[in-house]
């Protein structure tokens, strides 16, 4: 499998730390608010890497954590006049809900800044021992200039940065570039008793402590929005590498943003849709189809009528799914002959090239592509003929592309309760009677139900809308 690396700027062969697992930390949300589209993009970005890694039989560690304690969350708090965790509390209650309907797997494990500030108090005294943070009035700066490899991630060079930097110069800080590890408390704020006075986590120290204690010193991946690149990566590695004096994470993984009119879509903007707000109108499916149809180091545009697209692309792929559900209750033929056989051949190789596509760089775009020619070639070539098992040979395989992906694990059949079960008998009955009003208003009934009914030659079919 290749991954583009940020740190060397291409794509390489992904090499685990340890055989056929992988230790993966991703930065997730600050929990101060309902998370937006563009968030929910990179959270669905990196589902689909873990699940991809997990369908390739990789056993997956996946960290995301949630920051709970920094200026947003406190500025809201105090708005809201409830405690910070409060806030966080309520934010992590409806994260869940929204990223279980956007049908992200539940992480590893989701750890809390505030469940780590020994931690991350003792992360830091290493810093100022090793000679790489020290203290001012009870801030804690880590020293960029002597971590001799700052700006690698970036590809920036310090000199560079720290002339950008010179407006707006912290006068206590030795260097522009210098950035807190540990904030003394202002009033009004929560804080922790530390070795410096009270005060609180800097941002970026949360992330290289939390990763450093349930992963280990070296990670295999880290990941996030590309926003995060700089500073808040950057920062990461100086103070982890400053840290142990080994390397951080092999590969740095970085997803594009959701813009809206060509802009990044944030909340300091004002132009964002809440990924609740999408969920009410579409279907989990519809939402990760429109995200998961470009490649995810490109930027997406949000428009009503991409997600309209998507929404008629992935009807296309649960009519054949729905289809495939019919024949295979119509067929009456039970085994595979050697047509089916040959078949399956031709069926693989979509498989091969899915799996060539996803293996380079998770290019879900072209693999999208393969699934609507598979979905193509089984509508010409598997018919009521075909055999129940060459059928389900299909159906099992479009769900198996699917899934990696997140999509097309639903059936189009439900459970008909025992009314609708009645009203579609009643129904056969009226039409053998000649009773057209009688039918045609069951069939109205049904479908104010979402029902649908199709006459075919095999009988009448029904399927959910
Ligand atoms: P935040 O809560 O702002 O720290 O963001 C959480 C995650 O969403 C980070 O990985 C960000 O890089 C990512 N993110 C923020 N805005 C966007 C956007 N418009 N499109 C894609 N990802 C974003
Ligand atoms: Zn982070």
């Amino acid at each position: 499998m290749k991954i583009y690396n940020t740190m060397t700027r291409q794509k390489e062969e992904f090499i685990p730390i340890n055989p056929m697992q992988v230790n993966m930390y991703v930065c997730g949300p600050t929990v101060y608010d309902f998370f937006h589209i563009g968030n929910a993009r990179t959270f669905v970005i990196f589902d689909t890497v873990r699940r991809y890694f997990e369908y390739r039989g990789y056993k997956v560690n996946y960290i995301q954590n949630f920051t709970d304690i920094d200026d947003k969350m406190i500025n809201r708090a105090n708005k809201e006049n409830i405690t910070v965790k409060e806030l966080g509390d309520k934010f992590i209650e409806e994260y869940y809900k929204d990223a279980d309907g956007l049908n992200i797997e539940r992480a590893t494990i989701n750890p809390r800044a505030t469940e780590y500030i020994k931690e991350i108090i003792k992360f830091v005294e290493e810093l100022i021992e090793k000679g790489y943070a020290y203290e001012v009035d009870g801030d804690v700066y880590f020293s960029t200039k002597k971590f001799k490899e700052y700006g690698k991630l970036s590809g920036q060079k310090l000199d560079e940065l720290q002339l950008g930097a010179r407006i707006n110069v912290d006068e206590r800080k030795k260097d522009p570039m210098d950035f807190a590890v540990w904030k003394s408390q202002k009033p009004e704020e929560p804080a922790w008793e530390s070795p410096w006075g009270m005060g609180r986590p800097g941002w970026h120290i949360e992330c290289s402590c939390m990763a450093y204690n349930l992963l280990g010193e070296t990670i295999d991946i880290h990941a996030g929005g590309v926003d995060l690149v700089f500073p808040h990566h950057e920062n990461e590695v100086a103070q982890s590498e400053a840290r142990t004096g080994k390397t951080f994470a092999n590969y740095w993984m970085h997803s594009a943003f959701i813009n809206i009119n060509n802009q990044k879509m944030s909340k300091s903007l004002n132009n964002f849709f809440t990924a609740r707000e999408v969920l009410e109108k579409y279907d989990f499916d519809v939402i990760r189809l429109f995200m998961l149809s470009a490649h995810y180091r490109t930027p997406l545009n949000f428009s009503k009528e991409l997600l309209e697209g998507a929404k008629s692309a992935l009807e296309r792929l649960y009519n054949s799914i729905n289809n495939l559900e019919n024949l295979l209750e119509e067929s009456c033929k039970e085994k595979m002959d050697d047509n089916d056989k040959k078949y399956i051949k031709n069926l693989d190789e979509y498989k091969s090239k899915y799996i060539e596509k996803m293996d380079d760089d998770f290019n879900t775009a072209d693999a999208i592509s393969v699934i609507f020619d598979l979905i193509k070639d089984i509508n010409v070539n598997v018919n009521v003929n075909s055999s129940k098992e060459i059928i389900k040979y299909c159906l099992d395989l479009i769900r198996e592309l699917g899934s990696p992906l997140g999509i097309l694990q639903k059936s189009t059949k439900i459970n008909l309760d025992e009314e609708i079960e009645q009203l579609v008998q009643k129904r056969q009955k009226a039409r053998k009677d000649k009773n057209w009003d009688l039918a045609d208003k069951i069939r109205d009934d049904l479908k104010s139900k979402g029902i649908v009914l199709e006459d075919t030659p095999q009988g009448v079919r029904w399927k959910r809308i």
